[in-house]
C-alpha cells in the first residue's frame, strides 16, 4: 500500500481484527454484486469505500424515476442510463482506485457460472427468485460464499451462505421454488427506501467480514428485521440433509 491508501484506509487499519494485513486481502478482493438497485448500491458503494479492489456489478435495467426514492447509486440525471453504467461512475468517484468491471445482462446458464467462478464472494442484491436459485446453485457449486439479502414493506432479511464450509446451509435449504409469493417484489409490495439501505449495508459489512475473516458472520443464521417496529431477532439455520442442491455433498 502506498501512502496515499494508508491514509484512505487508516480507520480500517486502526482496528485490530482488519489491520495492514486485511485491508492487502480488500485490495485484492474481487465481489460479484448481482443487481445495482436498492440493496445493490449501497453494497457497491460502501464495498468501493472499504478498499475491495475489484467489483463486478450485474444488471440488466435502466435507471427509472420509480428507483430513484432508495437506489442511492442513481442520480436524477442518470434516468434512462443503464445501471451498471451509472452504478460504476458512483463508485468510481468514491474511489478511483477500483477496478469495475460491468456484465449488463441478466446472469443465468454458463454466464452466471462463469461469472461467480471468477470471484471471492457472490453479493445477491437480486429481486427475482429465478435468479436467487440459481445464483445458490453456481455458489454451491464452485464453493463460493454468498451474501444474501432482502427487503420489501419495511422488513428485511440477511444471511451468509459460506460454502467453503462443509456444515453451511444453502438458500434452498431454506426457500422452496414453490413457496407461495415467490414473484411478490417492490413495485408490487412498495418498500421503505431506508430499510433496502440498512440490508444491503449489512450486506456490505458481511462481505468485509468473509475477506478479512473479521468477527464472526451469519453463516448458518438469519437475521430478520423488521423496520416498523425495531425488532430484530436471528434464527439458526440448519442444513437440510435432504437439500436437492447442496443435500448430497
Ligand atoms: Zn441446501
Amino acid at each position: 500500500m502506498h501512502d496515499e491508501q494508508l491514509l484512505r484506509y487508516s480507520r480500517h487499519i486502526l482496528l485490530p481484527g482488519i489491520d495492514v494485513e486485511g485491508q492487502e486481502k480488500l485490495l485484492q478482493a474481487c465481489v460479484l454484486v448481482v443487481g445495482v438497485g436498492g440493496l445493490g448500491s449501497p453494497v457497491a458503494l460502501y464495498l468501493a469505500a472499504s478498499g475491495v479492489g475489484k467489483l463486478v456489478l450485474v444488471d440488466d435495467d435502466k435507471v427509472e424515476l420509480s428507483n430513484l426514492q432508495r437506489q442511492i447509486a442513481h442520480q436524477t440525471s442518470d434516468i434512462g442510463r443503464a445501471k451498471v453504467e451509472s452504478g460504476r461512475d458512483a463508485v468510481v468517484a468514491l474511489n478511483p482506485d477500483i477496478e469495475v468491471e460491468l456484465i449488463a445482462e441478466r446472469l443465468a446458464g454458463d454466464v452466471m457460472l462463469a461469472a461467480v467462478k471468477g470471484v471471492d464472494v457472490v453479493v445477491d442484491c437480486s429481486d427475482n427468485f429465478a435468479t436467487r436459485f440459481a445464483l445458490n446453485q453456481a455458489c454451491v457449486r464452485t464453493r463460493t460464499p454468498l451474501v444474501s439479502g432482502a427487503a420489501i414493506r419495511s422488513e428485511g432479511q440477511l444471511s451468509v451462505f459460506d460454502f467453503r464450509r462443509a456444515e453451511s446451509p444453502c438458500y434452498r435449504c431454506l426457500y422452496s421454488p414453490d413457496a407461495g409469493d415467490e414473484q411478490l417484489n417492490c413495485s408490487e409490495a412498495g418498500v421503505l427506501a431506508p430499510i433496502v439501505g440498512v440490508m444491503g449495508s449489512l450486506q456490505a459489512l458481511e462481505t468485509v467480514k468473509v475477506l478479512t475473516d473479521f468477527g464472526e458472520t451469519l453463516t448458518g443464521r438469519l437475521l430478520l428485521l423488521d423496520g416498523a417496529t425495531m425488532e430484530c431477532r436471528t434464527l439458526k439455520l440448519g442444513k437440510d440433509p435432504s437439500c436437492p442442491v447442496c443435500g448430497r455433498q
